[in-house]
């Protein structure tokens, strides 16, 4: 699943569209509006009924989802599952701003966005497991992963009884963060991922904000969740050890997801 930096990445992408009006809109597989109540043909009228001649007013990220802000106050909310993406005019942007060429696979298509009869915004969706939704309900989201602040931080984990694991990937607290990142911050932050959240006080907070801090900074600037230490080393597979202290990997289910982290010096 796309993680903070991918979606953002996601945003960069459709970014040189704002201020352009959606002259043209494809709804191609039935999926993305799984929270179709009334009925497929009814919710495909009603997106098209919003999003057809509207003016993309801005295009942001809150957590792992894409929000496409349009005239009449109205927003169309995108998520992705794993492969799948957006793209502009067979290009696509890296979360550092930089855009590479991008053949388009037309049987992945699962949406197509005109702009302006001239630019052609589309969201390539290999597993279909991206989403579409108008007029989400922004508020069930938690601060989002590159907002949070250190005291905020602090707040989230003393409030919370649940494991430091679950509540990093717990989008109503702290929007953003997916299996792969929490295990790095855990892993640079030395903690341990089954601990209590709200257990972590004075320098194993510290350690972990820190951890936190340089594993927000680092995936940014290498462009995607797949490049932290412990993806790189191969930590993350079993039977592969620590590369900071040469023990055994343990691999552990902590709230229904694979974990790894090195008994040494996650405490
Ligand atoms: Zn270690």
């Amino acid at each position: 699943m796309p993680e903070f930096v991918e979606v953002e990445a996601y945003a960069r992408t459709a970014r040189p569209v704002i201020g352009g009006t959606i002259t043209g809109i494809d709804v191609r597989d039935e999926r993305l509006l799984r929270r179709a109540e009334e009925g497929y043909d009814a919710e495909v009228a009603h997106v098209h009924g919003v999003v057809g001649g509207a003016t993309i007013r801005d295009v942001r990220r809150i957590g792992k989802l894409l929000l496409l802000d349009l005239s009449g106050d109205r927003t169309m909310a995108l998520t992705f599952g794993l492969r799948g993406w957006l793209q502009l005019d067979g290009e696509i942007a890296r979360a550092d701003g930089t855009r590479r060429t991008r053949e388009v696979r037309e049987d992945h298509v699962r949406l197509a966005l005109e702009i302006d009869d001239e630019h052609e915004l589309l969201l390539e969706d290999l597993l279909r497991l991206a989403t579409l939704e108008i007029d989400v309900d922004e508020g069930r989201l938690g601060v989002d992963v590159l907002e949070l602040d250190k005291s905020t931080f602090r707040d989230v984990l003393a409030g919370s009884r649940a494991t430091i694991k679950g509540l990093l990937m717990d989008q109503r607290r702290i929007a953003g963060i997916g299996n792969l990142i929490a295990d790095e911050i855990l892993y640079q932050g030395k903690a341990d991922p089954r601990r209590t959240a709200s257990e972590i006080v004075g320098d194993d907070l510290d350690d972990l904000w820190t951890g936190l801090r340089r594993t927000r900074r680092r995936v940014l600037e290498r462009n995607g969740s797949h490049h932290g230490v412990l993806i790189q080393s191969g930590s993350r597979e079993r039977g592969e050890s620590c590369p900071r202290c040469d023990v055994p990997m343990e691999r552990v289910k902590v709230g229904g997801r694979t974990s790894y982290f090195c008994p040494r010096h996650q405490r």
